[in-house]
């Protein structure tokens, strides 16, 4: 037995980098993956669900040992059984891996979509989290440019329909094939070792291993000389730059904006042809929305078969930021007020009614009855009902006069 009932349990305090959201950001966030479900139907991309928890190996193995989010930003452990395991950083991965596993080859080209939390080891700060959450679309098993430029058109939809098509521009950019990748590399590499003294430390050990990722590095001392790379252009097969005319003519013809952005970059091998953003300027540091591309050889790399793919992944934090103020319209279509308890029962009713044909209703029949209309009223909603008695008899009266509102009316004027 505890020796003193009376001593305080310490409050348990949120994960660092976590966030709790109610009323207006959580309708914000709910928003976004509302719109993206309606859009990703009229583009036919199929809802997919795979694990927040995978194998280690998983995103190890399709990230690469030396990318940021694999050497710093897993959340890796043993569980109880000894396994390692990783919950999920990306979307990416774990979709490849249950294509694998679950012979999805028979239905390629497909064509998916998901939402739902990442977590990453990062360091916490506005438009960055270490529990976040994304929309993810993946096209597997295409080598088609179509693909590209539908997933970036569905995109782009995706982001008018949000009414933040403004604010965000596409910036694209190619890797080529593997030919054209590999000239580049090298002559890259070339470029940054005529430059070694002065890179900064991270891009020094990127020289070695992903000497791309130098090109979109952040830091001051870096720039000058990352601005100063041939671009991949001279280094192109005809193959890739075919590819590469075909997204973007694709793009035109479906009246997207995009930009060239010849330093955006993927470092992992498999990576090929499209790479892609949606940037904006009004999130400060945190300015990426969207960001996808062409991975080629990740299923191989994971132990499946040759499989062409192209994906995007958005946040959805960062998106439901970006929406306008009157994006989300939080009112009823009714509230009810019950002035008199002995017409609880036709309140009920109406109620039930009102919900039943699909219209947000909520009920105030708590609190002395005189001050339920003025309770009710105060509830946002296009129609205010009160229900009560008048010389001995029952009536109805409803105030608001929307479209709705009318069609509200005639269903508890039938009652
Ligand atoms: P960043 O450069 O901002 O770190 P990233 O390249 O790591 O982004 P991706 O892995 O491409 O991002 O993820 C796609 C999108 O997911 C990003 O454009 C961003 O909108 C969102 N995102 C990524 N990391 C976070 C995070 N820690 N918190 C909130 N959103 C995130
Ligand atoms: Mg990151």
């Amino acid at each position: 037995m505890s020796k003193d009932k009376s001593a305080k349990i310490a409050t348990p305090q949120a994960v660092r980098g976590t966030q709790d959201m109610l009323g207006d950001f959580a309708d914000r966030f709910q928003h976004v993956v509302d719109r993206f479900e309606h859009v990703r139907r009229l583009y036919g991309y199929k809802r997919i669900e795979v694990p927040v928890i995978e194998p280690t190996a998983v995103f190890a193995r399709s990230l690469g040992e030396t990318t940021d989010v694999v050497s710093k930003e897993m959340y890796s452990f043993e569980d109880r059984g000894g396994e390692g395991v990783t919950l999920r950083p990306e979307f990416t991965a774990g979709i490849a891996r249950a294509y694998i596993t679950n012979g999805w080859q028979q239905f390629a080209p497909l064509k998916v979509a998901t939402h739902g939390p990442l977590f990453r080891y990062e360091r916490p700060q506005k438009g960055r989290y270490r529990q976040f959450h994304q929309l993810d679309a993946e096209t597997i098993g295409s080598d088609s440019p179509l693909a590209d430029a539908e997933l970036l058109v569905f995109a782009d939809q995706l982001l008018k329909e949000l009414g933040v098509g403004e604010g965000v521009t596409l910036t694209l950019n190619t890797l080529g094939d593997a030919e054209s990748r590999d000239a580049w590399r090298t002559a890259l590499v070339e470029h940054f070792m005529g430059h070694r003294g002065d890179l900064s430390e991270d891009s020094l050990a990127r020289l070695d291993k992903n000497p791309l990722r130098i090109l979109d590095s952040k830091d001051p001392k870096d720039r000058p000389i990352a601005d100063s790379a041939p671009d991949i252009d001279a280094y192109l097969t005809n193959e890739a730059q075919d590819f590469f005319a075909a997204v973007t003519a694709g793009l035109d013809a479906a009246g997207v904006a995009w930009e060239r952005n010849a330093r955006l970059v993927r470092g992992l091998d498999y990576y090929r042809h499209t790479a892609f953003e949606f940037v904006t300027d009004r999130l400060g540091a945190q300015g990426t929305v969207i960001g996808g591309g062409r991975y080629d050889g990740l299923i191989e790399t994971l132990g499946g078969p040759a499989t062409p793919a192209v994906g995007w992944a958005a946040g959805i934090e960062r998106l439901a930021m970006l929406l306008d103020a009157d994006v989300i319209d939080n009112r009823l279509d009714a509230v009810i007020a019950v002035e008199d308890d002995g017409q609880l029962a036709l309140a009920m009713k109406a109620l039930t009614a009102l919900r039943g044909s699909g219209f947000s209703t909520e009920i105030v029949a708590s609190g002395s009855p005189r001050k339920r209309f003025d309770k009710a009223a105060k509830i946002p909603a296009h129609a205010l009902i009160s229900i009560g008695t008048r010389d001995g008899e029952s009536y109805i009266n409803i105030r608001g006069d929307s479209e709705r509102t009318i069609a509200a009316k005639a269903i508890v004027q039938a009652l």
